[in-house]
């Protein structure tokens, strides 16, 4: 099919960052840093007229080291951060009784905060409070990385790539504690707005080579690259927090396997057995099944622990800075691609990520640390979403 990296006819109009991050590649001064989010792998391709196959994300990051950029990570390394953080602060709150009825709930898809925020403000402090993966990224950037190659927080610029235009909006929330001047995330790109960079360069695709993430924050785990489908992040943070209440790994399949589907909502719920314990859990995508969903917890007439929700229908991989590709839904197809390479990686749990365990030892300490809490996590109540961003 015929894929677009822009709307032919100018009714999409979406704000064109890309100057941005050939300025910061301009400028002596500033190391560049950048960051590519799960998702993304996904779709690039599909713009490039690559083979899924073969657009991977090592070609991604080689791709922006020959545009420029000082440092490549991929943001599945965060994920794994997030999951340490999130599964940690379920359980403090399951065990401690602190749900009050109600479920916890991810905080990863800003689409989904502003929608809580002003559609449902009683559940906002069921949020988990932890950072999204692209935020806790940077502020890590700006702090430990920085601080390991020896340059001022204030000379470092930090680019995500995100399949998502509301990632744009979430780097300007004014919410976060600061131990350096600046945002966690200076300039967000879009799938397209990347693929248009990469054009504007020139650079064949088949000249591209699989590259490893840059040192020290290298290594990833596919319960990191499932974050960006929809299910990902529970899952994922469900064999962390098995592995927290039990101290063994459980079949990484485990979480994956036992779904069930509730038709009206499109979604998905499973009451798991933990170890003794039952936790439930449900999944949701789409902001009207969302709506559909809360309003039934509000009501009492569904009730669980933990609830992943996704604004974008089959989570990020669908998001609205992906492609456009015929108009074709290509959710289905991309979030397989994510479960594909999470079954044939060779880590499979967040808290056996040798680098973010690393990142705990020498700087973080333990999730939910003090530390952890200044630097990956957040306030809802205290930050606002500009409309316009
Ligand atoms: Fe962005 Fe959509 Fe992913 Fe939410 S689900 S983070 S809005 S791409």
């Amino acid at each position: 099919g015929q894929c677009i990296t822009h709307c032919p006819v100018g009714a999409l109009r979406e704000r064109d960052d890309t100057e941005k991050v050939w300025e910061a590649i301009a400028d002596e001064k500033k190391t560049v840093v950048v960051q590519i989010a799960p998702a993304v792998r996904a779709a690039w391709g599909e713009a490039m007229g690559m083979k899924r196959e073969d657009a991977t994300v090592g070609k991604i990051l080689d791709a922006w080291k020959r545009m420029g950029a000082d440092y490549v990570f991929d943001t599945s390394f965060s994920a794994d951060l997030t999951i340490m953080e999130e599964a940690t602060e379920f359980l403090e709150r399951f065990q401690n009784g602190s749900l009050n009825n109600w479920p916890m709930f991810t905080s990863c898809c800003p689409g989904w905060l502003r929608f809580v925020k002003t559609q449902f403000p009683e559940m906002v402090p069921q949020l988990s409070t932890a950072k999204s993966p692209q935020q806790m990224f940077g502020a890590v950037m700006k702090t430990y990385f920085a601080q390991s190659i020896g340059v001022d927080p204030e000379n470092i610029v930090t680019v995500s790539v995100m399949p998502c235009v509301a990632k744009k909006a979430e780097a300007n929330m004014d919410f976060y504690y600061k131990e350096y001047a600046g945002k966690d995330v200076d300039i967000v790109l879009t799938t397209r707005e990347f693929t248009r960079m990469l054009r504007e360069t020139h650079i064949r695709p088949e000249v591209l080579t699989d590259r490893k993430p840059d040192s020290l924050m290298q290594e990833w785990t596919g319960a990191g690259v499932i974050f960006g489908a929809t299910g990902g992040v529970m899952e994922a943070a469900l064999r962390t927090a098995y592995h927290a209440l039990s101290g063994k790994n459980p079949d990484p399949d485990f979480f994956h396997d036992i779904r069930t589907v509730n038709e009206e909502y499109a979604l998905t719920e499973a009451n798991l057995d933990f170890n003794g314990t039952t936790v439930r859990t449900a999944i949701v995508s789409g902001l009207g099944n969302t709506r559909k969903l809360l309003e039934a917890i509000r009501r009492g007439d569904v009730s669980y622990d933990f609830v992943e929700v996704m604004a974008c229908p089959g989570g990020c991989v669908g998001g609205g800075g992906q492609p456009i590709c015929d108009g074709k839904e290509l959710a289905g197809v991309r979030g397989e691609n994510l479960h594909f390479l999470d079954r044939n990686s060779k880590i499979r749990f967040s808290h056996e990520n040798q680098d973010v365990a690393k990142l705990y030892q020498d700087f973080l300490e333990h999730p939910l640390s003090h530390k952890s809490h200044m630097i990956l996590h957040t306030d809802h109540n205290a930050w606002s979403m500009h409309e316009e961003q």
